[in-house]
């Protein structure tokens, strides 16, 4: 027997596994059952190449839980390992594992190190106080037992084995304090992180189970018996062809797996082969779930290599805007071994996530054309993300979303998409017209909306707060500009026409001056309208803050975008009597005139769904106009 020394950077990182303080702890099975699988993999081949008759229905992977003993046993009859092997592979750290040591100047502690690597055999020692490996190569008549307590090193010696593999026998830790290492060795826990992690290993990894079973005879008399189950699917759905599958058979692992009770709206499963290889089943969701407009939410795919998951939520696998999709990605281009860091700047990453975003939005437009109720129910949903994609982006995601959404109009109930607004535009309509406000009942009787309504022209309307930003961003669709029915310039008027209401406003300049002085602080300016056609008066605004928006931003948190105020401008109209009569109160009551002005301006405010600052005051002085 030969007792050696780890090397030094060994020796660190299994100091860490054995003191790790780490939660997945869990992993170590994986990464057992990872290697196995290699090994397996690679007397295949050789097999292939030295045409031994070895077929892979020949190995599988055998798991033991021994309580008493307390010793978790896994098997393989894979390629296995000669005495060099046992000590260049166990006895000093994988090439893999070496990452870890860049960090480690970098001085991470050791949960993060344990967190983002994938760190192969010594992960055994984070649950195991003492490892066994014996290991007999293919091809070779001895057999060898590698035995470690740890960072005081190991030992070889020669052993028995009947056939080539390796067996790795954990001797698990007793429970501590806050540590329930008892867990590893209860068949419901094995089955349960065979399930998470190894599922799609596609050799069987198979344990012997205890079950109860009517004895033969009898009618309430039950005996023990075993039995051997294969713990792993080994095939996984995604890795089958699309002509195998069913609608149900996806939407029914995308229930099993994602615990939704609806079916999804679409599923989307490719695979691609070339700059980036690998094989994606994604689905849409139905409804977004209760925490999704929330900070909670964590969007991300699942991650697998090769059909081992390396990753629960792989967050730069999907731009914010989709962050609603759910599903997983394989590709054999990951390593298993690769830090979430490392992940981040991972060339091939971002070319999966480039190529997905693309799947996406091509399935999202193949709904749209093909089935628009199904759609409608998904923009239902998750339209609003999509609008805050192009409005975080400051408009550069533009191009990829703008022909995904959707709004109400005053064309009908239902939704229009930018599209098809655009197609039935007038030939003289200049500009894409909207109207804010919290509901369609409630823009639909704004009375800015009317001159444009007059002219047969079609209005979105705006109902989420993001919307009017939205637009913002964008300035326009294929060159066609969007404009607020407020704004300042609607593009309505002939020269002729802008004359004349220059002219009326120039004659009553004194009134207006005197109304505006009157409001100051309130308004910017009092105006003609120039967009009302029956009713007395509204707010409009100058600049690029709307009073939609200043509605939205005042109840934001941050104190900047609380005071940020439109700059508001009181119309009136000058066919309505209210204007006649202002006119002629200027000649012979002014203070009249100073009442008027703010009633309006409440009254304004009050179509604009916004609160005015004295209610009392309000209400006192309409009551006393009424009692005279
Ligand atoms: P990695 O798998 O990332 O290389 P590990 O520390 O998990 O790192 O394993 C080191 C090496 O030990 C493997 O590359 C492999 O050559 C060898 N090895 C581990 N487990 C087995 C096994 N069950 N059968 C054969 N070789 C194994």
């Amino acid at each position: 027997m030969e007792t050696k020394e780890f090397k030094a950077e060994s020796k660190r990182l299994l100091e860490m596994m054995i003191n790790s303080i780490y939660t997945h702890k869990e992993i170590f099975l994986r990464e057992l059952i990872s290697n196995a699988s290699d090994a397996m993999d690679k007397l295949y081949f050789r097999s292939m190449s030295e045409n031994t008759g070895i077929t892979r229905s020949d190995m599988a992977i055998r798991i033991e839980a021994d309580k008493d003993a307390r010793t978790l046993t896994i098997t393989d009859n894979g390629i296995g390992m000669t005495k060099e092997e046992l000590e260049n592979n166990l006895g000093t750290i994988a090439k893999s594992g070496s990452l870890a040591f860049k960090t480690e100047n970098e001085k991470v502690d050791d949960v993060n190190i344990i967190g983002q690597f994938g760190v192969g055999f010594y992960s055994a020692f984070m649950v195991a106080k003492k490892v066994t490996v014996i290991s007999k190569a293919y091809g070779s008549d001895s057999a060898f037992l590698w035995t470690s307590e740890g960072v005081d090193g190991y030992s070889i010696e020669d052993a028995n084995k009947d056939s080539h593999g390796t067996k790795i026998i954990l001797e698990i830790k007793d429970n501590a304090e806050d540590e329930n290492y008892d867990e590893f060795l209860a068949p419901y826990k094995i089955k349960s992180l065979i399930r998470k992690y190894s599922d799609y290993i596609r050799y069987p990894i198979t344990m012997d189970v205890e079950h109860e079973r009517l004895k033969e005879g009898t009618e309430n008399e039950y005996e023990k018996e075993i039995v051997t189950e294969t713990l792993n699917s080994m095939t996984p759905i995604w890795k089958k062809s699309k002509s195998e599958l069913k609608d149900e058979e996806y939407n029914q692992f995308y229930k099993d797996k994602y615990y939704d009770h609806e079916d999804p709206i679409a599923h989307i499963h490719t695979s691609t082969e070339g700059t980036a290889t690998y094989t994606a089943l994604m689905y849409i969701p139905a409804k977004a779930p209760y925490d999704y407009y929330s900070k909670n939410y964590e969007k991300g795919l699942q991650l697998y290599s090769s059909g081992v998951m390396i990753m629960e939520k792989c967050g730069d696998l999907l731009p914010d805007y989709f962050s609603f999709v759910r599903g997983l990605v394989d590709s054999e281009d990951l390593s298993l071994n690769i830090s979430r860091e490392m992940l981040q700047h991972d060339r091939q990453l971002k070319l999966i996530a480039k190529s997905l975003e693309k799947s996406i939005r091509n399935e999202l437009k193949k709904l749209l054309k093909n089935d628009r109720d199904r759609y409608e129910k998904f923009f239902d949903s998750f339209g609003m993300q999509l609008k805050y994609g192009i409005y975080e982006s400051f408009g550069a995601n533009k191009e990829n979303l703008q022909d995904l959404l959707m709004f109400k109009s005053s064309f009908g109930s239902g939704y229009v998409t930018l599209e098809e607004y655009v197609s039935r535009m007038k030939e003289e309509q200049k500009y894409i017209y909207f109207a804010s406000g919290s509901s369609v009942s409630r823009i639909e009787g704004l009375p800015q909306t009317e001159l444009v309504k007059d002219k047969g022209y079609e209005i979105l309307y705006f109902t989420d707060h993001v919307d009017e930003f939205t637009v913002q961003m964008m300035h326009d669709y294929n060159g066609k500009e969007f404009r607020s029915v407020s704004a300042d310039d609607l593009g309505l008027e002939s020269e002729a026409e802008k004359e004349e209401i220059k002219k009326a406003e120039e004659d009553s300049k004194e009134l207006f001056d005197f109304m505006t002085e009157k409001l100051a602080g309130k308004v910017k300016a009092v105006k003609l309208s120039r967009r009302l056609k029956t009713h007395p008066v509204c707010i409009t605004s100058e600049g690029m803050l709307s009073v939609e928006m200043e509605k939205v931003l005042s109840v934001m948190p941050e104190e900047q975008a609380r005071s940020a105020k439109a700059q508001k401008i009181l119309e009136i109209n000058a066919e309505h009597p209210i204007f006649a009569k202002l006119k002629a109160l200027y000649a012979a009551d002014k203070d009249a005139v100073a009442e008027y002005a703010d009633i309006l301006y409440c009254q304004a405010l009050l179509i604009e769904g916004m609160a005015i600052d004295d209610p009392v005051g309000f209400t006192n002085k309409l009551c006393e106009i009424m009692s005279k």
